[in-house]
Protein backbone atom coordinates (compact mmCIF):
# COMPACT_ATOMS: atom_id res chain seq x y z
CA UNK A 1 0.00 0.00 0.00
CA UNK A 2 1.28 3.65 -1.10
CA UNK A 3 2.56 5.87 2.06
CA UNK A 4 -0.30 8.17 3.29
CA UNK A 5 0.39 12.01 1.98
CA UNK A 6 -0.96 13.65 4.98
CA UNK A 7 -3.20 17.08 5.03
CA UNK A 8 -5.20 19.45 7.99
CA UNK A 9 -8.30 19.80 4.93
CA UNK A 10 -9.18 17.58 2.29
CA UNK A 11 -11.41 19.52 -0.90
CA UNK A 12 -13.14 17.31 -3.63
CA UNK A 13 -13.60 20.22 -6.48
CA UNK A 14 -11.16 22.32 -7.55
CA UNK A 15 -13.58 25.26 -9.10
CA UNK A 16 -13.95 28.90 -8.48
CA UNK A 17 -15.27 28.33 -4.79
CA UNK A 18 -13.14 25.01 -3.87
CA UNK A 19 -9.93 26.75 -5.43
CA UNK A 20 -10.17 29.60 -3.33
CA UNK A 21 -10.88 28.09 -0.25
CA UNK A 22 -7.94 26.04 -0.76
CA UNK A 23 -6.11 29.42 -2.17
CA UNK A 24 -6.90 31.40 1.55
CA UNK A 25 -6.54 28.37 3.70
CA UNK A 26 -3.19 27.63 2.50
CA UNK A 27 -2.35 30.81 2.55
CA UNK A 28 -3.05 31.38 6.32
CA UNK A 29 -0.62 27.65 6.72
CA UNK A 30 -3.31 25.44 6.82
CA UNK A 31 -1.83 22.44 4.28
CA UNK A 32 -4.55 21.76 1.79
CA UNK A 33 -5.03 18.77 -0.67
CA UNK A 34 -7.73 19.72 -3.95
CA UNK A 35 -8.58 17.19 -6.20
CA UNK A 36 -10.06 18.12 -9.20
CA UNK A 37 -11.55 15.94 -12.06
CA UNK A 38 -10.66 18.02 -14.39
CA UNK A 39 -6.94 19.02 -15.73
CA UNK A 40 -5.69 22.70 -14.97
CA UNK A 41 -5.72 23.06 -18.65
CA UNK A 42 -8.92 22.14 -19.11
CA UNK A 43 -9.78 24.61 -16.33
CA UNK A 44 -8.65 27.44 -17.83
CA UNK A 45 -10.01 27.31 -21.46
CA UNK A 46 -11.00 30.65 -21.98
CA UNK A 47 -14.17 28.56 -24.29
CA UNK A 48 -14.85 26.22 -21.53
CA UNK A 49 -17.84 28.20 -20.42
CA UNK A 50 -19.36 31.78 -21.84
CA UNK A 51 -20.63 32.64 -18.19
CA UNK A 52 -20.23 36.63 -17.06
CA UNK A 53 -20.18 36.42 -13.47
CA UNK A 54 -21.07 39.71 -11.16
CA UNK A 55 -18.78 39.67 -8.72
CA UNK A 56 -20.26 40.92 -5.56
CA UNK A 57 -18.38 44.29 -3.48
CA UNK A 58 -17.47 42.19 -0.66
CA UNK A 59 -16.76 38.61 -2.54
CA UNK A 60 -14.37 40.68 -4.34
CA UNK A 61 -12.52 41.37 -1.58
CA UNK A 62 -11.79 37.92 -0.55
CA UNK A 63 -10.76 37.20 -4.31
CA UNK A 64 -8.22 39.91 -4.02
CA UNK A 65 -6.87 38.50 -0.50
CA UNK A 66 -6.31 35.58 -2.03
CA UNK A 67 -4.36 37.11 -4.86
CA UNK A 68 -6.00 36.37 -8.19
CA UNK A 69 -7.70 39.61 -8.32
CA UNK A 70 -4.68 41.31 -10.15
CA UNK A 71 -4.75 38.14 -12.78
CA UNK A 72 -8.67 38.47 -14.01
CA UNK A 73 -9.05 42.31 -13.35
CA UNK A 74 -8.32 43.09 -16.99
CA UNK A 75 -10.96 40.96 -17.84
CA UNK A 76 -13.58 42.53 -15.47
CA UNK A 77 -16.14 45.44 -16.03
CA UNK A 78 -17.39 47.42 -13.12
CA UNK A 79 -20.93 47.86 -12.32
CA UNK A 80 -21.93 51.36 -11.94
CA UNK A 81 -25.59 51.16 -12.49
CA UNK A 82 -28.05 48.70 -12.63
CA UNK A 83 -31.22 49.60 -14.69
CA UNK A 84 -34.18 47.10 -14.37
CA UNK A 85 -37.59 46.81 -16.18
CA UNK A 86 -40.60 44.78 -16.28
CA UNK A 87 -41.24 43.66 -20.29
CA UNK A 88 -41.19 46.94 -22.02
CA UNK A 89 -42.99 48.86 -18.95
CA UNK A 90 -41.61 52.77 -18.56
CA UNK A 91 -41.32 51.91 -15.26
CA UNK A 92 -38.04 51.44 -14.19
CA UNK A 93 -36.24 50.69 -10.62
CA UNK A 94 -32.70 52.28 -11.14
CA UNK A 95 -29.47 51.86 -9.09
CA UNK A 96 -26.57 54.11 -9.30
CA UNK A 97 -23.41 53.63 -7.14
CA UNK A 98 -23.05 57.02 -6.71
CA UNK A 99 -26.07 56.86 -4.51
CA UNK A 100 -24.16 55.23 -2.04
CA UNK A 101 -20.41 55.97 -2.45
CA UNK A 102 -17.52 56.10 -5.28
CA UNK A 103 -16.84 52.21 -5.14
CA UNK A 104 -18.51 50.10 -8.09
CA UNK A 105 -21.57 48.21 -7.15
CA UNK A 106 -19.52 45.14 -8.25
CA UNK A 107 -17.85 43.61 -11.08
CA UNK A 108 -18.70 41.55 -14.15
CA UNK A 109 -15.81 38.74 -14.94
CA UNK A 110 -16.10 35.94 -17.19
CA UNK A 111 -15.82 32.81 -15.29
CA UNK A 112 -12.90 31.09 -17.39
CA UNK A 113 -10.82 34.23 -16.28
CA UNK A 114 -11.80 33.41 -12.46
CA UNK A 115 -10.74 30.17 -12.84
CA UNK A 116 -8.07 30.73 -14.30
CA UNK A 117 -6.83 33.22 -11.83
CA UNK A 118 -7.91 31.02 -9.28
CA UNK A 119 -6.16 28.30 -10.51
CA UNK A 120 -2.94 29.71 -10.98
CA UNK A 121 -3.15 31.14 -6.93
CA UNK A 122 -4.11 27.62 -5.87
CA UNK A 123 -1.04 26.18 -7.86
CA UNK A 124 1.28 28.90 -6.41
CA UNK A 125 0.78 28.22 -2.71
CA UNK A 126 3.21 26.28 -1.01
CA UNK A 127 1.01 24.89 1.38
CA UNK A 128 -2.19 23.95 -1.35
CA UNK A 129 -1.29 20.65 -3.43
CA UNK A 130 -4.01 19.84 -6.66
CA UNK A 131 -4.61 16.74 -7.83
CA UNK A 132 -5.44 16.63 -11.59
CA UNK A 133 -6.89 15.19 -13.51
CA UNK A 134 -8.26 12.92 -10.95
CA UNK A 135 -11.25 11.75 -8.60
CA UNK A 136 -11.31 9.20 -5.47
CA UNK A 137 -12.02 5.92 -5.51
CA UNK A 138 -12.47 5.80 -1.59
CA UNK A 139 -13.50 8.25 1.17
CA UNK A 140 -13.80 6.97 4.64
CA UNK A 141 -14.50 9.29 7.63
CA UNK A 142 -12.98 7.24 10.19
CA UNK A 143 -13.47 8.99 14.32
CA UNK A 144 -10.22 10.91 14.25
CA UNK A 145 -9.54 11.62 10.69
CA UNK A 146 -10.96 11.35 6.81
CA UNK A 147 -8.60 8.77 4.72
CA UNK A 148 -9.44 8.81 1.13
CA UNK A 149 -7.76 7.10 -2.13
CA UNK A 150 -7.23 8.62 -5.37
CA UNK A 151 -7.78 6.15 -8.79
CA UNK A 152 -3.71 5.67 -8.92
CA UNK A 153 -4.00 4.47 -5.83
CA UNK A 154 -2.21 7.07 -3.25
CA UNK A 155 -3.54 7.94 -0.02
CA UNK A 156 -4.53 11.34 1.17
CA UNK A 157 -5.16 12.22 5.09
CA UNK A 158 -6.99 15.12 6.48
CA UNK A 159 -8.96 16.16 9.44
CA UNK A 160 -11.49 17.49 7.45
CA UNK A 161 -13.16 17.23 3.69
CA UNK A 162 -14.68 19.64 2.18
CA UNK A 163 -17.06 18.82 -0.65
CA UNK A 164 -16.95 21.60 -3.52
CA UNK A 165 -17.92 19.04 -6.12
CA UNK A 166 -20.86 21.77 -7.85
CA UNK A 167 -24.25 20.84 -7.99
CA UNK A 168 -24.48 16.99 -8.53
CA UNK A 169 -21.68 16.62 -6.14
CA UNK A 170 -20.84 13.09 -5.11
CA UNK A 171 -19.61 13.79 -1.71
CA UNK A 172 -22.94 15.27 -0.91
CA UNK A 173 -24.56 12.04 -1.98
CA UNK A 174 -21.87 9.56 -0.63
CA UNK A 175 -22.62 11.33 2.81
CA UNK A 176 -26.31 10.82 2.43
CA UNK A 177 -26.84 14.65 2.80
CA UNK A 178 -30.77 15.44 2.00
CA UNK A 179 -31.55 17.76 -0.77
CA UNK A 180 -34.56 19.75 -2.05
CA UNK A 181 -34.81 20.56 -5.55
CA UNK A 182 -36.98 22.39 -7.72
CA UNK A 183 -36.90 22.64 -11.64
CA UNK A 184 -37.32 26.09 -13.17
CA UNK A 185 -38.05 24.15 -16.44
CA UNK A 186 -36.40 27.26 -18.31
CA UNK A 187 -32.65 27.26 -19.26
CA UNK A 188 -30.67 30.69 -19.34
CA UNK A 189 -28.40 30.92 -22.51
CA UNK A 190 -25.07 32.54 -22.17
CA UNK A 191 -22.55 34.12 -24.63
CA UNK A 192 -20.34 37.08 -24.82
CA UNK A 193 -20.81 39.65 -27.32
CA UNK A 194 -18.79 43.26 -28.68
CA UNK A 195 -20.27 46.15 -29.59
CA UNK A 196 -19.86 49.81 -31.46
CA UNK A 197 -21.61 51.38 -29.02
CA UNK A 198 -20.06 52.10 -25.09
CA UNK A 199 -21.78 50.43 -21.92
CA UNK A 200 -21.01 52.92 -19.71
CA UNK A 201 -20.58 50.03 -17.29
CA UNK A 202 -24.94 49.70 -16.77
CA UNK A 203 -25.88 46.38 -16.26
CA UNK A 204 -29.58 46.15 -17.61
CA UNK A 205 -31.62 43.22 -16.20
CA UNK A 206 -35.50 43.12 -18.43
CA UNK A 207 -38.07 40.49 -17.33
CA UNK A 208 -39.53 39.13 -20.14
CA UNK A 209 -42.60 37.11 -20.93
CA UNK A 210 -39.89 34.06 -21.25
CA UNK A 211 -37.71 34.72 -18.30
CA UNK A 212 -34.90 37.43 -17.13
CA UNK A 213 -32.53 38.94 -19.93
CA UNK A 214 -29.51 40.41 -18.71
CA UNK A 215 -26.80 42.96 -20.37
CA UNK A 216 -24.19 42.70 -18.32
CA UNK A 217 -20.87 45.30 -18.56
CA UNK A 218 -17.32 43.19 -19.51
CA UNK A 219 -14.33 45.37 -20.12
CA UNK A 220 -14.09 47.39 -22.85
CA UNK A 221 -16.72 46.95 -25.35
CA UNK A 222 -18.25 43.70 -24.60
CA UNK A 223 -20.97 42.24 -22.52
CA UNK A 224 -22.17 39.42 -21.09
CA UNK A 225 -25.53 37.98 -21.77
CA UNK A 226 -28.14 35.84 -19.53
CA UNK A 227 -31.30 35.11 -21.35
CA UNK A 228 -33.77 32.96 -19.89
CA UNK A 229 -36.43 30.68 -21.91
CA UNK A 230 -38.08 27.70 -21.52
CA UNK A 231 -35.67 24.53 -22.16
CA UNK A 232 -36.99 23.80 -25.50
CA UNK A 233 -36.97 27.05 -26.95
CA UNK A 234 -33.48 27.80 -25.29
CA UNK A 235 -32.26 24.94 -26.62
CA UNK A 236 -33.72 26.04 -30.50
CA UNK A 237 -32.06 29.49 -30.19
CA UNK A 238 -29.03 28.13 -29.03
CA UNK A 239 -29.38 25.61 -32.01
CA UNK A 240 -29.42 27.89 -34.73
CA UNK A 241 -26.44 29.18 -36.76
CA UNK A 242 -24.55 32.26 -36.08
CA UNK A 243 -26.12 35.25 -38.27
CA UNK A 244 -29.72 33.89 -37.13
CA UNK A 245 -28.77 33.81 -33.25
CA UNK A 246 -26.98 37.01 -34.08
CA UNK A 247 -30.08 38.38 -35.15
CA UNK A 248 -32.24 37.52 -32.82
CA UNK A 249 -29.93 38.56 -29.88
CA UNK A 250 -29.16 42.09 -31.40
CA UNK A 251 -33.63 41.78 -31.92
CA UNK A 252 -33.91 41.10 -28.28
CA UNK A 253 -31.16 43.78 -27.15
CA UNK A 254 -32.48 46.77 -29.20
CA UNK A 255 -30.22 49.21 -30.69
CA UNK A 256 -28.60 51.29 -28.26
CA UNK A 257 -25.36 49.16 -28.10
CA UNK A 258 -25.25 49.99 -31.70
CA UNK A 259 -23.64 46.74 -33.98
CA UNK A 260 -23.40 43.19 -32.36
CA UNK A 261 -20.66 40.38 -32.62
CA UNK A 262 -20.49 37.55 -31.28
CA UNK A 263 -17.19 35.94 -29.00
CA UNK A 264 -16.82 32.77 -28.51
CA UNK A 265 -19.56 30.15 -28.09
CA UNK A 266 -22.74 30.21 -26.12
CA UNK A 267 -24.29 27.57 -23.63
CA UNK A 268 -27.42 27.22 -22.18
CA UNK A 269 -27.81 25.92 -18.47
CA UNK A 270 -30.58 24.08 -17.13
CA UNK A 271 -31.91 26.31 -14.01
CA UNK A 272 -32.48 24.39 -10.76
CA UNK A 273 -32.97 25.89 -7.38
CA UNK A 274 -31.55 23.15 -4.60
CA UNK A 275 -30.46 22.97 -1.09
CA UNK A 276 -29.02 20.71 1.13
CA UNK A 277 -30.69 20.30 4.62
CA UNK A 278 -27.26 19.90 6.20
CA UNK A 279 -23.85 21.54 5.33
CA UNK A 280 -22.01 19.63 7.40
CA UNK A 281 -21.95 15.66 8.57
CA UNK A 282 -18.87 13.78 10.69
CA UNK A 283 -15.61 15.13 9.57
CA UNK A 284 -17.68 17.12 6.56
CA UNK A 285 -19.19 20.66 4.85
CA UNK A 286 -20.21 20.96 1.89
CA UNK A 287 -19.18 24.44 0.03
CA UNK A 288 -20.77 26.66 -2.73
CA UNK A 289 -22.85 24.81 -5.39
CA UNK A 290 -22.24 21.77 -3.49
CA UNK A 291 -24.68 23.13 -1.24
CA UNK A 292 -26.72 25.70 -2.49
CA UNK A 293 -27.80 26.21 -5.81
CA UNK A 294 -30.18 28.72 -7.14
CA UNK A 295 -31.35 31.13 -10.13
CA UNK A 296 -29.40 33.58 -11.12
CA UNK A 297 -31.20 36.25 -10.92
CA UNK A 298 -29.76 38.02 -9.01
CA UNK A 299 -26.53 37.01 -9.95
CA UNK A 300 -26.00 35.56 -6.19
CA UNK A 301 -24.91 31.94 -6.85
CA UNK A 302 -20.72 32.21 -6.68
CA UNK A 303 -21.18 34.64 -4.41
CA UNK A 304 -22.98 32.98 -1.49
CA UNK A 305 -20.05 30.32 -2.55
CA UNK A 306 -17.59 33.04 -1.39
CA UNK A 307 -18.97 33.80 1.37
CA UNK A 308 -19.27 29.64 2.64
CA UNK A 309 -15.47 30.15 2.06
CA UNK A 310 -15.21 33.32 3.77
CA UNK A 311 -16.82 31.70 7.35
CA UNK A 312 -15.50 28.09 6.67
CA UNK A 313 -11.78 29.31 6.25
CA UNK A 314 -12.16 31.59 9.61
CA UNK A 315 -13.75 28.98 11.96
CA UNK A 316 -10.95 26.50 10.24
CA UNK A 317 -7.98 29.04 11.28
CA UNK A 318 -9.90 30.38 14.71
CA UNK A 319 -9.96 26.50 15.76
CA UNK A 320 -6.30 25.73 14.75
CA UNK A 321 -4.89 29.18 16.62
CA UNK A 322 -6.60 27.51 19.83
CA UNK A 323 -5.21 24.31 19.30
CA UNK A 324 -8.61 22.73 18.05
CA UNK A 325 -9.17 19.97 15.53
CA UNK A 326 -10.86 21.32 12.52
CA UNK A 327 -12.65 18.43 11.63
CA UNK A 328 -14.49 18.66 15.23
CA UNK A 329 -18.63 18.92 15.48
CA UNK A 330 -18.55 22.41 17.65
CA UNK A 331 -16.05 23.93 14.66
CA UNK A 332 -18.47 22.90 11.75
CA UNK A 333 -21.52 23.60 13.47
CA UNK A 334 -20.20 27.24 13.81
CA UNK A 335 -19.48 27.19 10.04
CA UNK A 336 -23.30 25.90 9.35
CA UNK A 337 -25.02 28.56 12.19
CA UNK A 338 -22.96 31.17 10.27
CA UNK A 339 -23.98 30.36 6.71
CA UNK A 340 -27.56 28.51 6.77
CA UNK A 341 -29.51 31.86 7.39
CA UNK A 342 -27.98 33.81 4.84
CA UNK A 343 -27.73 30.90 2.43
CA UNK A 344 -31.80 30.43 2.67
CA UNK A 345 -32.01 33.93 2.99
CA UNK A 346 -30.84 34.35 -0.80
CA UNK A 347 -32.24 31.14 -1.97
CA UNK A 348 -35.67 32.28 -1.01
CA UNK A 349 -35.22 35.87 -2.75
CA UNK A 350 -34.09 34.47 -6.12
CA UNK A 351 -37.21 32.08 -6.23
CA UNK A 352 -39.45 34.67 -5.08
CA UNK A 353 -38.30 37.36 -7.67
CA UNK A 354 -38.01 34.36 -10.38
CA UNK A 355 -42.51 33.48 -8.83
CA UNK A 356 -42.89 37.38 -9.27
CA UNK A 357 -41.71 38.21 -12.33
CA UNK A 358 -42.22 34.87 -14.58
CA UNK A 359 -46.30 34.99 -13.63
CA UNK A 360 -48.16 37.01 -16.39
CA UNK A 361 -51.71 37.07 -14.49
CA UNK A 362 -52.41 41.27 -14.80
CA UNK A 363 -53.04 42.60 -11.53
CA UNK A 364 -49.54 40.90 -10.32
CA UNK A 365 -47.43 42.35 -13.36
CA UNK A 366 -49.46 45.68 -12.45
CA UNK A 367 -48.54 45.35 -8.82
CA UNK A 368 -44.87 44.16 -9.04
CA UNK A 369 -44.26 47.50 -12.03
CA UNK A 370 -45.50 49.80 -9.16
CA UNK A 371 -43.43 47.99 -6.62
CA UNK A 372 -40.49 48.88 -9.06
CA UNK A 373 -41.29 52.31 -9.50
CA UNK A 374 -42.32 52.38 -5.61
CA UNK A 375 -39.06 51.27 -4.55
CA UNK A 376 -37.04 53.66 -7.03
CA UNK A 377 -38.42 56.22 -4.89
CA UNK A 378 -37.64 55.13 -1.30
CA UNK A 379 -34.09 56.16 -0.84
CA UNK A 380 -34.00 53.95 1.98
CA UNK A 381 -34.97 51.06 0.47
CA UNK A 382 -33.24 51.43 -2.60
CA UNK A 383 -30.20 51.58 -0.31
CA UNK A 384 -30.97 48.68 1.69
CA UNK A 385 -30.60 46.68 -1.41
CA UNK A 386 -27.94 48.30 -3.09
CA UNK A 387 -26.03 47.13 0.22
CA UNK A 388 -27.58 43.75 0.03
CA UNK A 389 -26.83 42.93 -3.50
CA UNK A 390 -22.85 44.33 -2.44
CA UNK A 391 -22.76 41.72 0.14
CA UNK A 392 -22.07 44.30 2.60
CA UNK A 393 -25.11 43.39 5.25
CA UNK A 394 -24.99 41.09 8.06
CA UNK A 395 -22.65 39.45 10.35
CA UNK A 396 -19.38 39.45 7.53
CA UNK A 397 -16.54 37.11 7.97
CA UNK A 398 -13.00 38.81 8.10
CA UNK A 399 -11.96 38.09 4.62
CA UNK A 400 -15.28 39.64 3.17
CA UNK A 401 -14.36 43.27 4.70
CA UNK A 402 -10.98 42.91 3.81
CA UNK A 403 -9.32 42.25 7.03
CA UNK A 404 -6.54 39.26 7.72
CA UNK A 405 -7.78 35.95 8.20
C1 LIG B 1 -26.51 31.06 -16.37
C2 LIG B 1 -25.82 31.26 -15.06
C3 LIG B 1 -25.40 32.53 -14.68
C4 LIG B 1 -24.81 32.73 -13.43
N1 LIG B 1 -24.44 34.00 -13.07
C5 LIG B 1 -23.93 34.21 -11.83
C6 LIG B 1 -23.57 35.53 -11.39
O1 LIG B 1 -23.73 36.51 -12.13
N2 LIG B 1 -23.05 35.70 -10.14
C7 LIG B 1 -22.88 34.65 -9.29
O2 LIG B 1 -22.43 34.86 -8.15
N3 LIG B 1 -23.17 33.38 -9.67
C8 LIG B 1 -23.70 33.14 -10.91
N4 LIG B 1 -24.00 31.86 -11.31
C9 LIG B 1 -23.71 30.74 -10.38
C10 LIG B 1 -22.25 30.30 -10.46
O3 LIG B 1 -21.92 29.99 -11.79
C11 LIG B 1 -22.02 29.10 -9.55
O4 LIG B 1 -22.58 29.34 -8.28
C12 LIG B 1 -20.53 28.80 -9.38
O5 LIG B 1 -19.92 28.55 -10.61
C13 LIG B 1 -20.32 27.61 -8.44
O6 LIG B 1 -18.95 27.38 -8.24
P1 LIG B 1 -18.45 26.04 -7.51
O7 LIG B 1 -16.98 26.13 -7.46
O8 LIG B 1 -19.24 25.81 -6.26
O9 LIG B 1 -18.93 24.87 -8.49
P2 LIG B 1 -18.40 24.52 -9.96
O10 LIG B 1 -18.05 25.74 -10.71
O11 LIG B 1 -19.45 23.62 -10.53
O12 LIG B 1 -17.05 23.71 -9.71
C14 LIG B 1 -17.07 22.38 -9.21
C15 LIG B 1 -15.73 21.74 -9.55
O13 LIG B 1 -15.72 20.41 -9.01
C16 LIG B 1 -15.19 19.52 -9.98
N5 LIG B 1 -15.76 18.19 -9.71
C17 LIG B 1 -17.04 17.79 -9.89
N6 LIG B 1 -17.17 16.51 -9.48
C18 LIG B 1 -15.97 16.10 -9.04
C19 LIG B 1 -15.47 14.89 -8.48
N7 LIG B 1 -16.25 13.84 -8.29
N8 LIG B 1 -14.16 14.82 -8.12
C20 LIG B 1 -13.33 15.90 -8.29
N9 LIG B 1 -13.75 17.07 -8.82
C21 LIG B 1 -15.05 17.18 -9.18
C22 LIG B 1 -15.60 20.10 -11.33
O14 LIG B 1 -14.74 19.68 -12.36
C23 LIG B 1 -15.49 21.60 -11.05
O15 LIG B 1 -14.21 22.10 -11.35
C24 LIG B 1 -24.59 31.64 -12.56
C25 LIG B 1 -24.99 30.34 -12.94
C26 LIG B 1 -25.60 30.16 -14.18
C27 LIG B 1 -26.03 28.77 -14.57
Amino acid sequence: MAEALSFDVLIIGGGPVGGLLATVLAQAGVTVAVVEAASPEALARPDSDARAIAVAYSAQKLIRASGAWEQMAPEAGAILEIRVTDAGSPLCLHYDHQDIGDEPLGWIVPNPAIRRAVTARLVAAPAARLFAPTRLKRLERLAGRVEAELEDGRILRASLVVGADGRGSKTRQAAGLGLVRRDYRVSGIVCTIEHAERHHGIAHERFLPGGPFAILPLAGQCSGIVWTEANAVAAAICGQDDDAFRAELAAKIGGFLGDITLVGPRFHHPLTLQFVNEMISHRLALVGDAAHGMHPIAGQGMNMGIRDVAALAEVIVDARRLGLDPGTPQVLERYQRWRRFDNLLMLGLTDGLDRLFSNGIEPLRLARRLGLATVDRLDHTKRFFMRHAMGVVGDLPRLLKGERL
